[in-house]
């Protein structure tokens, strides 16, 4: 590279974005989920190139514990989360896929599922609307607020360097109050 153009990073890079020059390094115990077995990778972003479809393992499971805008890397409010593409399950789909969905949610109740991406502040999601055209493109988009209440379920990997799993990244579901109706009629009938 000749350096005549530098990318910052949460600004023309999000900051939970891996770049190349950042090694996975093997599973061992982290902070991130509680001292548990997870996938560590060195932190060095900048360095190499940026792998925009790729995750960052450590900082994408510190946006989840400490709700940390995936673009900017900056703390989020209660009054500002957004998310952009998230996917409406109701608690018994999650529970069918193997989520650890808490107890005192039942199974007609109406989640959020918003993978492993944070919600962000409504700047940053204005920035990546305009700036990412693939989301610019994409049915999928669609911007709402995140719920006040979530779950975070692990999504682990067979660990090579220990036996057992390790976590990979944190998947965020937001709970909401709504029921849905046809998941109790579906469950009644069958
Ligand atoms: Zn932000």
């Amino acid at each position: 590279m000749s350096g005549h153009y530098t990318l910052v990073v949460g600004s023309d890079v999000p900051w939970v974005t891996s770049w190349s020059g950042e090694q996975i390094v093997g599973a061992a115990p982290c902070q991130t989920v509680g001292g548990r077995l997870a996938l560590m990778q060195a932190s060095d972003p900048g360095s190499g190139k940026p792998q925009y479809s790729k995750n960052h393992l450590v900082r994408q499971r510190l946006t989840v514990v400490r709700m940390l805008c995936p673009m900017c890397g900056q703390p989020t409010d209660q009054g500002d989360r957004w998310t952009q593409i998230a996917t409406r399950r109701c608690a018994g789909q999650l529970r069918a896929r193997g989520g650890q969905v808490r107890a005192d949610i039942a199974d007609d109740r109406v989640m959020i599922d918003a993978g492993s991406i944070a919600p962000l502040h409504r700047r940053c999601v204005d920035r990546s609307m305009k700036y990412c055209p693939h989301l610019r493109s994409s049915d999928d988009v669609m911007v709402m607020r995140f719920p006040r209440e979530w779950l975070v379920l692990p999504l682990l990997v067979k660990s090579e360097t220990n036996a057992g799993v390790a976590v990979a990244f944190l998947q965020l579901c937001g709970v909401t109050q709504t029921i849905d109706r046809r998941w109790r009629a579906q469950a009644a009938l069958g």
